[in-house]
């Protein structure tokens, strides 16, 4: 019989802001994710209209769970929402127009071990059944010999782990049904320089709504001054198998209308690292800032960010581009990030 674990402090603090947010919080059991003796929950919380007419925002956090960054920042949001409920009255406002879902521990049993991949060994993300047709780097961009090795893919054919599967059951119910969507992935571990991907992952080849992104683009560089931000598809960086994000894109062109664009924040760690090179000699220190200031620093950037994409999800009728205006975007966007 699985003992549920419930004392990693992500959890726990989970359940004081479900406490603190009922009833208008909403918590909802996705998975179970087991591992031997050890069982772990993982859940979605909800917050504002449920109705199918309003425009929505996923924010999910700890897929790899050695970013634990990336589930701190999804948490800090949440937290600053809660809090809100309390005393603002622009929020009550905001909340009957817009539907908010967080998944903020998305690999829980990952994160209390320490591991990039789930208990399975599986990296999430690597675990949706895109397949990448172009150079794709070796093991990085998802790989089928061994769960023993990163980047794990699972087994050809296999269903998707119960952690993916529950992420995308998620979004397909939750945002691919409305008008307008935005999904952010928090993650951490990549680079100097914090960075906004978009799709595609597996391929160079721009998406639909690349002229929608970089209107939010535009409006980002306008709005939160002197943001930090790289904009761009994740293609520029490497190609990968197996993005879940990619899957999502795919299936949501077949199934809806609306207007869905997934973003991936990837914060870079290696400047963490270059301001105090100890912290390369622990795992948990590259992937994460070690100094309670920078820490603090880094959540108040990113929650910035976070309430900036509810916004700009909650008037997207405002900005969305149409006609020639549309035209517009999507030739400024391949001439900023499809040409060589
Ligand atoms: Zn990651």
């Amino acid at each position: 019989m699985a003992v549920t674990r419930t004392d990693l402090p992500e959890l726990a603090e989970l359940q004081q802001l479900h406490e603190i947010g009922a009833p208008q919080l909403e918590r909802r059991l996705l998975c179970e994710v087991t591992a031997g003796a050890q069982r772990w929950p993982v859940h979605a919380y909800l917050l504002g209209h449920p109705g199918p007419d309003v425009p929505a925002v996923g924010f999910f956090g700890g897929v790899h769970g050695l970013e634990r960054i990336g589930a701190e920042v999804v948490i800090a949001y949440l937290r600053s929402l809660v809090m809100r409920l309390r005393w603002d009255e622009t929020l009550h406002q905001l909340l009957e127009r817009i539907r908010l879902v967080f998944m903020p521990l998305v690999n829980p049993g990952g994160l209390q071990r320490g591991t990039r991949a789930n208990p399975n060994g599986v990296d999430l993300m690597r675990n949706a059944p895109v397949d990448s047709n172009e150079r794709v780097p070796y093991l990085i961009g998802g790989q089928r010999l061994s769960a023993a090795l990163p980047w794990y893919r699972g087994p050809a054919g296999a269903a998707m782990e119960c952690e993916s599967a529950a992420l995308c059951d998620l979004v397909r119910t939750e945002l691919l049904t409305r008008p307008f969507s935005i999904a952010v992935d928090c993650h951490s571990g990549f680079g100097f320089h914090d960075r906004l991907w978009f799709p595609f992952a597996h391929t160079a080849r721009p998406f639909d709504r690349l002229a929608e992104v970089h209107a939010l683009c535009e409006m980002l560089d306008q709005t939160l001054l002197h943001h930090r931000y790289v904009v761009e598809p994740q293609s520029r960086q490497y190609r990968a198998h197996g993005d879940l994000w990619d899957h999502l894109v795919l299936s949501a062109d077949a199934q809806s209308s609306g207007v869905f664009l997934p973003l991936t924040l990837e914060m870079g760690s290696w400047l963490w690292v270059k301001k105090n090179p100890r912290q390369m000699f622990s795992r948990q220190g590259i992937f994460n800032p070690m100094i309670e200031h920078r820490q603090q620093r880094v959540l108040r950037r990113h929650v910035a960010w976070l309430d900036f994409v509810t916004r700009a999800a909650a008037s997207h009728r405002r900005w969305l581009p149409e006609g020639a205006d549309r035209q517009r975007h999507r030739d400024a966007a391949l001439a900023r990030w499809y040409t060589a």
